[in-house]
């Protein structure tokens, strides 16, 4: 699978974006951990990939304002998900094909499932509690 984050450039876009010089314990969606005291971060408008059209949506995310730490982006980043998630599955017209609550430890197998059926193109990792995006998730 490929992990798909977002950078911090991307809070350039939101003339709206929020600086906040030390918000520990926010999900950073850059490095895709959580993140620590005095930690400069973006809080900012954000439309994650794959859902298109009326599907399209834009929600609040976190980044730093300098990220130092690129994630791996071939494997699932234990740190946000060690908690239950939504994984929200598209078809590549960008539609919603189905939603699923998935407990930590089952991430992988649930994810590869998804994958199996070949109308599903893109995965979005999402908070459970606010709906918040946290990562894409597509084939390798
Ligand atoms: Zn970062």
């Amino acid at each position: 699978m490929r992990i798909h984050n977002v950078l911090p450039s991307a809070a350039l876009s939101d003339p709206g974006r929020e600086y906040r010089a030390s918000e520990p314990d926010v999900p950073l969606r850059c490095c895709l951990r959580k993140s620590l005291a005095d930690e400069p971060v973006w809080l900012f408008r954000y439309s994650p990939p794959f859902g298109k059209g009326p599907y399209s949506e834009v929600g609040p995310v976190f980044t730093h304002v300098e990220c130092a730490g690129a994630p791996s982006l071939d494997r699932l980043p234990v740190e946000l998900l060690n908690n239950t998630r939504i994984l929200r599955s598209y078809n590549a017209a960008g539609q919603i094909v189905d939603g699923e609550v998935v407990e930590p430890g089952s991430f992988d197998r649930v994810i590869e499932g998804l994958f199996n059926d070949p109308s599903i193109e893109a995965v979005q990792v999402r908070s459970l509690s606010h709906g918040c995006f946290y990562f894409g998730v597509t084939r390798a």
